[in-house]
């Protein structure tokens, strides 16, 4: 999902208090929005209708965002890296001004539109919405223009949290702060965390989020490309040890070849074989050719990628460890019933 303006983070307000990257800044439109309504007043003889129309001169939708995230109560569904679990996280919200409270600037009404009319009343708003907007600012953000944000979780330890944000001098929001950081909040590492045996790849997939989080998706790219190759040669390791695999031959294929020859000999699922070569033609391109912002856009997907693949690489142990000991309980039963 590429986030373009602030409205674009419509239903994901919790996605951007905590998860989203710092530094950012976001696109808050300042344009008009303007919205178009007949109203029948009653019918000629002829049968036409008489008409009334309204063309309501609208704060953007980026500007009405804002208001709701700061001055709105909020109730989230969300990770507490406290709690360690989902539960309501709630902001008490602020009271909004009632001069800023309807979205609506100015409304034309009219029978016969005339142009010149028309643009007294947009040109009227655009200077109404200026005003707002710059008072709106002062009274909640002060001169500054810096806003924190204070919430709790709703367990009895009344966790607190909070996101600092900044509107730029361009009119961007940019999240300045936050706590607990980014990566407190993302839990999915945890899993594996208990059952990896190369530690270093744990940590090699917290520092790709710790640049993700800064926006620096090339780096991010590289330490995934570091953990596909890895999982890749530990799973060879091990197909060596057990003298399934031609050394010589692996060492001089290309990496799209070697987990072909992996999957061949069982040490690899049919998902990564069949997914080997966009993943890791994807983070190589992501190094040598793709943007950084490219390279933002399409990391999620690729860590999920990579996420799947570590945990079908345990599930595949944890299979095989079972295998065995199954392979030699079966072999006492059968050597004490041929006693
Ligand atoms: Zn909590």
């Amino acid at each position: 999902m590429q986030y373009e303006r602030l409205s674009d983070f419509s239903g994901k307000g919790s996605y951007l208090l905590f998860s989203f990257p710092l530094y950012t800044k976001i696109k808050i439109d300042s344009s008009i929005e303007t919205k178009n309504e007949t109203e029948i007043l009653g019918y000629n003889e002829e049968g036409v209708p008489d008409t009334l129309n309204h063309i309501y001169f609208l704060e953007n939708k980026d500007f009405r965002f804002l208001k709701n995230m700061f001055m709105e109560e909020k109730n989230f569904f969300y990770y507490c890296p406290f709690c360690n679990k989902e539960l309501p996280i709630i902001y008490k919200g602020q009271e909004l001004k009632i001069e800023y409270q309807d979205p609506i600037l100015t409304t034309y009404t009219f029978m016969y539109s005339m142009t010149e009319e028309y643009e007294d009343y947009e040109e009227s708003a655009s200077e109404d919405y200026a005003k707002r907007i710059n008072e709106f600012n002062n009274h909640v953000l002060g001169d500054k223009r810096v806003l924190q944000m204070n919430l709790e979780c709703t367990s009895k330890y009344k966790h607190k949290l909070y996101t600092i944000f900044q509107i730029t001098d361009d009119n961007k929001l940019m999240k300045t702060g936050q706590y607990p950081s980014i990566l407190d909040f993302d839990n999915s590492l945890k899993e594996y965390k208990k059952v990896l045996k190369d530690k270093n790849i744990t940590k090699e997939l917290t520092n790709a989020e710790i640049l993700k989080t800064h926006n620096m998706g090339v780096g991010a790219f590289l330490y995934l490309r570091r953990i596909f190759e890895k999982l890749i040669f530990e799973t060879f390791e091990q197909a060596k040890l057990e003298n399934n695999i031609d050394e010589l031959a692996f060492k001089i294929a290309k990496t799209e070849t070697k987990v072909k020859m992996l999957f061949e000999n069982g040490y690899v699922s049919r998902y990564l074989a069949e997914i080997n070569t966009f993943v890791y033609g994807i983070l190589s391109k992501g190094i040598h050719e793709l943007s950084e912002d490219e390279c933002n856009l399409h990391y999620d997907t690729l860590r999920e990628a990579i996420l799947l693949i570590l945990e079908e690489k345990v599930e595949m142990e944890q299979k095989e460890k079972l295998k065995k000991a199954t392979k030699k309980e079966l072999n006492k039963i059968h050597t004490k019933l041929s006693e």
